[in-house]
C-alpha cells in the first residue's frame, strides 16, 4: 500500500491509497457476501467495498424465502421449478442459467443451513416451505411448497449468516467505501477507483478480478419498496466503461406495497392464504387467473389490481388502491409467521391485520435486467459476431447482473436464490481462474484518472438545481411513463422527458464540497448512475413492441416470439444517448437431465 497525491478543481489534493488484491468484490448484500467469503474461503485475498454496513444491505429486508424444491412439505422436483422459472420468464430467461440455479438450488440451500441459517422448522425438524406465486408441482399444476423460510425474515437471516461466514475466512472489509468506477485496460477491467467517506482518501485497487454485486436501481422510481441505497451504482460504472446493460425494461411491481409508503408486504402473505379484494368485496383474482388466483405470478396480479382500479372498482376514498385480507389466519398463525408484516402494517397504514384488510399498491420491486454475464457469473461484451465474449477480470452477481435467470419476470424467492447459487458460481470459478498471490503487472500510469476527474467536477459543481430536484424529476418520470401500464404515446413522451432529465445533471449544484461524510455529493454519484439505468430502462421499452412479462405494452398486446424472443443490449455515451442492440435467448440445457421447454402461452 502507497499513497500519492492529486490536485483538484477547487484548490487542495486528493490523497490516493493504492491496494493490491486477488479479488475485489463491490457490494456486500447477499450476492456480495457469498462470492467474498466464497473467494476466501478458496484462499484469494478477497476485499469486500460496500457503501453501507454490509448487514445493512437491501438483501436484509427480504421477507418471504428462498425458493429450492427440497420436498420437505410435499413432493417436489427441480425440474418443475426450471418449468415453472421459465414460464415465470416469459420464456426470455436463458434456459441453461435457469436449469443451473433450479438444480444447484438444493445443495446451495442445504449449505446454508449448514452455515447456520435459523430456518422455520416442520414438525419433524426439517427446513420449513410455504407456497409462492407461480411455483407448481408436476409442471404448472398445483401449488408446490417451495419457499425455504426463517419466518418473515429470511433475508435478515441469511444475510447475518453469509458476514458471520466472510468474517471467519479473514476477507477484508472496506466499509462506508463508495466504488467510483472500474479500472479499464484494452478491454479488461484492472480494478476499481473507491471513496472513503469517512475521512475522505481515494482509494485504487487492482485486482485479478473484480465483482460487482452492487443490487438494483428501484430509487428510479418515486414508490419502490427498495432501500435508498439501490441505485445501481454497478450500472452506472458498467455504461461509463463502454459497456452494455441488458433487458432493463423489464422491471417487476410487486402487487403488494403499503399504500403511500411503498413498503412491502410480502407475497408469503398470500402464501400463507391471504387475498385481494376490490371495492365490491370481490375476489377479482378468480376471474383473471382461475387456477392460481391471488398466487399468479407478480406482473399477472399486478396488472389485474391495476386494471380493477382503471376500471373504478380501487378501494378507498380516491377508489385508488386495493384491499389485502389476512384477518381470517387469525391472531397466532400471524405472531408465527408473519410477524414482521403484521408490524409493518401497524406502522406504515396504522392497521391491525388481526382485524383490518390492509391497503395495497403496486410498487416497484425488482429489476430483472442488468448487467449480462455468462453462468460463470463473467461479464459480457457481446459482439456482432461472438455473443458471448467474456470482459476479462469482471464479474456481476447478484440483481445487478441479468444471466439471465428471471427474464422478462421474476418469480419470489428466486432473487434471494439467485444471490447464493451465483455467489457461490463466481466463488467456484474465480478459484478455477484466479491464482492466489499471483504477480499483477502495474496499472497504466493514469489508471483512475477519469474517475477522479468526474468526482471533482460532481463535486465543484455550480449549477441551479439541487439534487434532490433532478432525483424527483426523474423518479416522476419513469413511475408515470415506465410502470405497470405502457402505450407507445406515454413511453414516447417518457424517453423525451427522461433524455431532459439527462441533459440537466449537468446543472446541478453541489453545496457542501468537502469530501467528508459528504452525503450531498454522494448523492450525486448515485443520481449519475440512476439516470444511465433510468436511460437505458425507458428506451429498450419504448422500443419492445410486445407484451412480454413486466413489460405490458397496450399497443401491442401480444407476446411476439418471432420478432422479440431476445435480449435488450443498451449503451449510453457520455451524453446519455442510448444506443440498442439485442442478443439471442439461450435456448439449451447444460445436462440432459431435462429438455428444453418451448415457448407457449403464459396462463395461471
Ligand atoms: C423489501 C424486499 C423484500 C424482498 N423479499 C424477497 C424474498 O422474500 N425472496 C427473494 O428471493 N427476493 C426478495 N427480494 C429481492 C431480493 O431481496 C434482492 O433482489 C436482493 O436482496 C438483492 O441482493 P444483492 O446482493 O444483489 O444487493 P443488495 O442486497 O441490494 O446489496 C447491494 C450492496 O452493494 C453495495 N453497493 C452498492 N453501490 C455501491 C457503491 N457505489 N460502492 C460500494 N458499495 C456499493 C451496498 O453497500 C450493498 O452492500 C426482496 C426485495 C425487497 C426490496
Amino acid at each position: 500500500m502507497n499513497a500519492i497525491s492529486k490536485p483538484g478543481l477547487g484548490g487542495g489534493a486528493y490523497r490516493i491509497v493504492d491496494h493490491t488484491y486477488d479479488v475485489v468484490v463491490v457490494g456486500a448484500g447477499g450476492a456480495g457476501l457469498r462470492a467474498t467469503f466464497g473467494m476466501g474461503a478458496a484462499g484469494l485475498k478477497t476485499a469486500c467495498i460496500t457503501k453501507v454496513f454490509p448487514t445493512r444491505s437491501h438483501t436484509v429486508a427480504a421477507q418471504g424465502g428462498v425458493g429450492a424444491a427440497l420436498g420437505n412439505m410435499g413432493e417436489d422436483d427441480w425440474r418443475w421449478h426450471m418449468y415453472d422459472t421459465v414460464k415465470g420468464s416469459d420464456w426470455l430467461g436463458d434456459q441453461d442459467a435457469i436449469e443451473y440455479m433450479c438444480r444447484e438450488a438444493i445443495p446451495a440451500i442445504i449449505e446454508l443451513e449448514h452455515f447456520g441459517v435459523p430456518f422455520s422448522r416442520t414438525e419433524d425438524g426439517r427446513i420449513y416451505q410455504r407456497p409462492f406465486g407461480g411455483h407448481m408441482q408436476n409442471y404448472g399444476k398445483t401449488p408446490a411448497m417451495r419457499a425455504c423460510a426463517a419466518a418473515d425474515r429470511t433475508g435478515h437471516a441469511i444475510l447475518h449468516t453469509l458476514y458471520q461466514q466472510s468474517l471467519k475466512h479473514q476477507c477484508e472489509f472496506f466499509v462506508e467505501y463508495f466504488a467510483l468506477d472500474l479500472i479499464m485496460e484494452e478491454g479488461a477491467c484492472r480494478g476499481v477507483m473507491a471513496w472513503c467517506l469517512e475521512d475522505g482518501s481515494i482509494h485504487r485497487f487492482r485486482a485479478q478480478t473484480v465483482v460487482l454485486a452492487t443490487g438494483g436501481y428501484g430509487r428510479a422510481w418515486f414508490s419502490c419498496t427498495s432501500a435508498h441505497t439501490c441505485t445501481g451504482d454497478g450500472g452506472g460504472m458498467i455504461l461509463r466503461a463502454g459497456l452494455p446493460m441488458q433487458d432493463q425494461e423489464f422491471v417487476q411491481f410487486h402487487p403488494t406495497g403499503i399504500y403511500g409508503s411503498g413498503c412491502l408486504v410480502t407475497e408469503g402473505a398470500r402464501g400463507e392464504g391471504g387475498y385481494l379484494t376490490n371495492s365490491e368485496g370481490e375476489r377479482f383474482m378468480e376471474r383473471y387467473a382461475p387456477t392460481a388466483k391471488d398466487l399468479a405470478s407478480r406482473d399477472v396480479v399486478s396488472r389485474a389490481m391495476s386494471m380493477e382500479i382503471r376500471e373504478g372498482r380501487g378501494v378507498g376514498p380516491l377508489k385508488d388502491h386495493i384491499y389485502l385480507h389476512l384477518e381470517h389466519l387469525g391472531a397466532e398463525l400471524l405472531h408465527e409467521r408473519l410477524p414482521g408484516i403484521s408490524e409493518t402494517a401497524k406502522i406504515f397504514a396504522g392497521v391491525d391485520v388481526t382485524k383490518e384488510p390492509i391497503p395495497m399498491l403496486p410498487t416497484v420491486h425488482y429489476n430483472m435486467g442488468g448487467i449480462p454475464t455468462n453462468i460463470h457469473c463473467e461479464v459480457l461484451n457481446p459482439t456482432a459476431t461472438d455473443q458471448d465474449r467474456v470482459v476479462p477480470g469482471l464479474m456481476a452477481v447478484g440483481e445487478a447482473a441479468c444471466v439471465s435467470v428471471h427474464g422478462a419476470n421474476r418469480l419470489g424467492t428466486n432473487s434471494l436464490l439467485d444471490l447464493v447459487v451465483f455467489g457461490r458460481a463466481a466463488a467456484h470459478r474465480a478459484a478455477e481462474t484466479v491464482k492466489a498471490g499471483a504477480t499483477q503487472a502495474p496499472l497504466p500510469a493514469d489508471a483512475g484518472d477519469r474517475a477522479l476527474d468526474r468526482l471533482d467536477r460532481v463535486r465543484n459543481a455550480k449549477g441551479d438545481l439541487s439534487v434532490g430536484e433532478v432525483r424527483v424529476n426523474m423518479q416522476r418520470t419513469m413511475q408515470t411513463h415506465a410502470a405497470v401500464f405502457r402505450t407507445a404515446e406515454l413511453l414516447k413522451e417518457g424517453v423525451d422527458k427522461m433524455a431532459k432529465v439527462a441533459a440537466s445533471y449537468d446543472s446541478i449544484r453541489i453545496a457542501d464540497r468537502s469530501l467528508i461524510w459528504n452525503s450531498d455529493l454522494m448523492e450525486a454519484l448515485e443520481l449519475g448512475n440512476l439516470i444511465g439505468n433510468a436511460m437505458c430502462t425507458i428506451v429498450g421499452a419504448e422500443a419492445r413492441h410486445e407484451s412480454r412479462g413486466a413489460h405490458a405494452h397496450e399497443d401491442y398486446p401480444e407476446r411476439d416470439d418471432v420478432n422479440w424472443m431476445k435480449h435488450t443490449l443498451a449503451w449510453v455515451d457520455d451524453r446519455n444517448a442510448v444506443k440498442l442492440d439485442y442478443r439471442d435467448v439461450k435456448m439449451r440445457t447444460l445436462t440432459n437431465e431435462v429438455s428444453v421447454f418451448p415457448p407457449k402461452p403464459r396462463v395461471y
